[in-house]
């Protein structure tokens, strides 16, 4: 199965800090899952893809949160920089690779503005999470491509069993 697969869960240096979310090196993880997770990778066509760079962000940038989280969204950075448009590039870019490629699943970071599936940053800075999606998660599920976060591994996994 084609997968669209955040970069920085697959080790790529694409984060607003500059480092990786790499599940395979994340001690939060255990052995079994970081397992799962390679057996994942191997198994399937995996896209990598960071929808904050393609959307024309640098690495490193200052980081950002969704401060409108309905229409029109508005997102911008911790210097109250507004890079909405960068975060809805590179959630339209996201959506066009799976169209092209016939992406029906992705597995995105958790709590991101860009990839959160269930759970977002409330716009303050202050490290509220609320429920919530980011703009690129929101967008794929909108178009019925099913997103996962890296939380959800064994639900991925049953899904790509059962839709095989
Ligand atoms: Fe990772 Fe998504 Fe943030 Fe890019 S936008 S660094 S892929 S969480």
């Amino acid at each position: 199965m084609k997968i669209l697969v955040s970069s920085c869960l697959l080790g790529e240096d694409v984060r607003y800090d500059g480092n990786n979310s790499s599940i395979a090196f994340d001690p939060k993880f255990p052995f079994s899952l970081k397992e799962l997770f390679m057996d994942i990778l191997c198994e399937n066509e995996i896209y990598s893809f960071c929808p904050e760079v393609a959307g024309g962000l640098p690495i490193p940038r200052i980081s950002a949160e969704i401060v409108k989280n309905d229409k029109p969204f508005i997102v911008k950075n911790q210097e109250g920089l507004d890079v909405t448009i960068n975060f809805l590039l590179g959630a339209k870019k996201a959506l066009d690779i799976c169209k092209e490629e016939n992406i029906k699943v992705a597995l995105l970071k958790s709590k991101s503005p860009s990839c959160g599936n269930k759970e977002i940053y409330d716009g303050t800075f202050s490290s509220n999470l609320i429920n919530g999606q980011g703009l690129t998660a929101k967008l794929l599920e909108e178009n019925g491509i099913k997103v996962f976060n890296e939380n959800e591994l064994k639900e991925l996994n049953k899904f790509i069993k059962t839709n095989k």
